[in-house]
Formats: C-alpha cells, sequence, structure tokens
C-alpha cells in the first residue's frame, strides 16, 4: 500500500521535473569542492559614470563545473544557501575583491575604482558578518569604501533590527553599500529611510522596455527621483543600447552596467579594457 501511494505520488513528476531534482542533488553534492578544487571563478562587469569613465565592476561569480562546465549562479548560489556552502563561497568573493582591490591600489589608473560585492541573504543573516568583512579589508588593507556590497530585498526581509545594526557597523567601518534589483522584492518605502544605503540599484528588468513600455518608463524616473530625494547615488544595470542609456541619462541617472559598455568578463580582459578607457574615445 505504502508502496502504492509512493508510486502515486511520483507520477505527479514529469521527466523534466525529475531530472531538474536530480541535477540539483548532483550538484549540491559537487558543490562541496567547488572551493578546494578552485572551481569558482570571478568576472568583473565595469560599471561607469556619466562621462562614461570607469567607477568600478561588479563581480559576478562563477562555477567551472568539471563536467558541466559553466554554470550560473542563478543555478548554485540557492543551492549554496541552503547549507553552510554559501558562508565559504561569499567569504570567498570577499577574499577576492579585496585581494584584487589591494592590487589596484598600486596604480593610479586603477587605485580609485570600487568592486562591488554580491551578498546573499543568509550570507548577510551570519552573525559574524561584519568582522568577516573588516577581517578581511584588514588582511589585505584595504580602504573600506573601495569595497561596496550589494544587498537585495530578500535580505532586508530577515530581522530588520538585525540588518539595521550591521549595516550601520559596516557604514561606520566606510564600506559602501547598495541595494541591488531595487523594485522587484517586497520593497517598502518605510525599510528605505531607515537603511544606511548609499545607492540604488534600478533592477534590468525595468531598463530592459524603458524606451517602450511606459510603466516601466515611471518605474524608472520614480526610482530616480526616489534616489535623489534621500540622497542616495543611482546606477542602472542591464544598459544594453543607446537608446537606453539616453533615457536614463536624461532623467537624471548617474551610473550605467550593461552590455553596452562591457558583458561580465575575466580580470585579465577587464584591466585591457580599463587601459583602452582611458584612451579617449572609448565608448563613443
Ligand atoms: P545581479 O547581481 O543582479 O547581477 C546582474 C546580472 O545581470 C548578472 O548575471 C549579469 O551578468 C547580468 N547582466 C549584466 N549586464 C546585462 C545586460 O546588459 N543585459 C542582460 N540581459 N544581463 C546583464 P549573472 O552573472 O548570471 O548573475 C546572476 C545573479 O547571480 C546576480 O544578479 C546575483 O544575484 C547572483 N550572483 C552573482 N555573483 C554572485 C556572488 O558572488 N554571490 C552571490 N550571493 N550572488 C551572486
Ligand atoms: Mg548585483
Ligand atoms: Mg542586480
Ligand atoms: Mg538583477
Amino acid at each position: 500500500k505504502a508502496k502504492d501511494s509512493g508510486r502515486n505520488a511520483f507520477r505527479f513528476f514529469n521527466p523534466e521535473m525529475q531530472s531538474a531534482v536530480e541535477t540539483r542533488a548532483l550538484l549540491e553534492a559537487d558543490l562541496r569542492y567547488a572551493i578546494p578544487d578552485n572551481q569558482l571563478c570571478l568576472m568583473y562587469q565595469i560599471q561607469v559614470d556619466n562621462q562614461h569613465n570607469p567607477l568600478g565592476a561588479e563581480v559576478l561569480i562563477r562555477w567551472v563545473h568539471p563536467k558541466r562546465g559553466l554554470v550560473s549562479p542563478m543555478q548554485f548560489i540557492p543551492i549554496a544557501e541552503e547549507s553552510s556552502l554559501i558562508l565559504d563561497i561569499g567569504g570567498w568573493v570577499i577574499k577576492e575583491a579585496c585581494r584584487q582591490l589591494a592590487h589596484w591600489a598600486k596604480f593610479e589608473m586603477t587605485e580609485k575604482l570600487t568592486i562591488a560585492v554580491n551578498v546573499s541573504a543568509q550570507q548577510f543573516r551570519q552573525i559574524d558578518f561584519v568582522d568577516v568583512v573588516l577581517r578581511t579589508l584588514n588582511i589585505y588593507q584595504v580602504k573600506p569604501e573601495r569595497l561596496k556590497l550589494e544587498l537585495t530585498e530578500s535580505v532586508v526581509l530577515n530581522d530588520v533590527n538585525d540588518v539595521v545594526n550591521k549595516m550601520h557597523a559596516l557604514k561606520e567601518i566606510g564600506v559602501q553599500l547598495s541595494m541591488d534589483d531595487f523594485g522587484t522584492g517586497y520593497s517598502s518605502l518605510s525599510y528605505l529611510k531607515q537603511l544606511p544605503l548609499d545607492q540604488i540599484k534600478i533592477d534590468q528588468s525595468f531598463v530592459r522596455d524603458i524606451t517602450s513600455d511606459p510603466n516601466d518608463a515611471v518605474m524608472v524616473k520614480t526610482i530616480i527621483d526616489l534616489a535623489k530625494n534621500f540622497h542616495l547615488n543611482v546606477i542602472a544595470e542591464g544598459v544594453e543600447n543607446e537608446e537606453q542609456l539616453n533615457f536614463l541619462k536624461s532623467h537624471g541617472c548617474e551610473a550605467y552596467q550593461g552590455y553596452l559598455f562591457s558583458r561580465p568578463i575575466y580580470i585579465d580582459q577587464f584591466e585591457e579594457l580599463l587601459s583602452a578607457a582611458s584612451a579617449p574615445q572609448l565608448f563613443e
């Protein structure tokens, strides 16, 4: 009887669902070796100002799986978040970012650049998160303001008091804080005034149809105004073409990230891009 109902229950899964479940289980098992076996890597995507000068980069993680090749963070970060693996992975990203910032501090062309790191909700929730950040900055002797942490609204969904306290502690250290994917989560305007943010990041889903969808245009204009009123700087992600850029510029956006300027690329390529950008008329 138990066997029968087991079988029945199983029938609700189609083969695709079944293989997705299996893939997830396999990835979960393999993810444990990702750090010790050096399978993780970071890609750098440039962020630019209104004059198209480089401000820095967002680092985006990739998993080079020995059999599957490149695995997207959208696939493995949620898996990592279900265990303490996210702490190891997140800590590794912060360490790599600080190592790179320490290197950049040695050169005039790169000393002012920032690196933005994505922080997951579980990672931010860890009790000693602020210590981990501080310790890593100290180890590499990095100026805290060069490091920017990108938090999502899912971070704020946790214990708000704890989140606010940690954010203040991070501000005290001097780290920059950005609200990623703004407008896509369960955001409420009331939390905005409580959080010591430096930046709001307009989600790419609003940027995509900015010039054709009046609702998206209103969203983006509203977010930019909101940022200005709260004295936050504002960056748009997912900028892919001139039309989107012009719209954003004409409505007071200050910084941009997207394929129009560069895809996420490996550090060597990124440094080449910077050299080229320091020569005039790169993005013209
Ligand atoms: P995100 O932080 O919102 O990052 C922006 C995503 O948009 C990246 O996808 C980036 O490659 C992509 N993107 C950038 N410019 C464009 C554009 O012009 N057009 C389009 N269509 N897409 C663009 P990616 O690299 O696949 O990362 C996806 C998400 O995974 C990130 O979204 C972030 O939430 C998460 N993630 C990435 N790296 C890390 C990490 O180190 N730690 C954590 N916790 N999450 C990460
Ligand atoms: Mg981000
Ligand atoms: Mg984003
Ligand atoms: Mg996004």
